[in-house]
């Protein structure tokens, strides 16, 4: 029997103090669709978090790593989950998707030693499609973030459910999320930096483009300080009430049913 189709948000943390703190976790998100089992943006704690889930994801059975960018808070375990999923290179298995920053040059992440203990590493590239094992994936048009950064977006029978990872709001991000059945977004600050140099999304970028987009469900995710403090679920709560749409704020090891 094919395992549920389910994203598993093992960390919700997205701002420097409070990863660096915990005050969420920062473990990436799990997703499992069409019986393939694939880890997005493992931020420090994933291979933690897996271990500790309640069930327990088996680290060793991941098929997929997708990173969305090279930041320490979206890469930090991906070295430790390629040993892991690969029984330390014993068992060749399993694929990386990334974008060229994160494979080359100075900013590099993955450990030079362990790339061939994966089937395959493969670069991302803005609006793209991509397969492995039967599973399909798109990417964004490139987002603002000042590192190379794309959003991705899994096709499925029964509708879109998208990533919106971190990106300083544009309208040209839009058209890369139309149509998206489930919305996941990375809300990272309350209101706008006063210095607009902070290129994140914040609950006013969020309900301007779920007010453009109208998905049949969002979840906010990422969340940083100001976040927290204005509690994401209120948050989340008062977008439903003005949009007339779905919103859910995510919590640590929350599971999004997707059947
Ligand atoms: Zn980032």
């Amino acid at each position: 029997m094919t395992p549920p189709d389910l994203v598993k948000f093992l960390g919700t943390a997205g701002a420097r103090y409070v990863v660096a703190r915990q005050l969420r976790s920062s473990a990436g998100t799990f997703i499992q669709l069409g019986g393939k089992r694939i880890i997005l943006d493992p931020g420090p704690g994933t291979l933690v978090r897996l271990a500790k889930s309640k069930p327990a994801v088996d680290v060793a059975k991941l098929d997929a790593i997708i990173l969305s960018h090279a930041h320490i808070d979206h890469s930090n375990d991906v070295n430790v989950i390629v040993d892991a999923m690969t029984e330390g290179g014993f068992k060749r298995r399993g694929f990386l998707f990334a974008p060229r920053e994160c494979l080359e040059g100075k900013n590099a992440v993955i450990l030079d030693y362990l790339r061939n203990f994966l089937d395959g590493i493969v670069t991302l590239e803005a609006q793209r499609e991509y397969s492995f094992e039967g599973v399909g994936f798109s990417t964004s048009v490139p987002h603002d973030h000042g590192t190379e950064t794309y959003g991705v977006s899994f096709q499925r029978s029964a509708g879109k459910i998208a990533f919106m990872v971190d990106t300083r709001y544009f309208p040209g991000l839009l058209k890369s999320y139309e149509g998206a059945d489930i919305l996941v977004m990375n809300v990272v600050r309350l209101k706008p930096h006063r210095s607009g140099e902070v290129r994140h999304l914040c609950a006013d970028d969020a309900r301007e483009i779920l007010a453009a987009l109208r998905p049949r469900k969002a979840v906010l995710t990422h969340f940083g300080m100001t976040m927290l403090r204005a509690k994401p679920w209120l948050v989340a709560q008062r977008l439903s009430d003005e949009l007339g749409l779905d919103v859910t704020a995510a919590s640590d090891g929350m599971t999004l049913d997707l059947d």
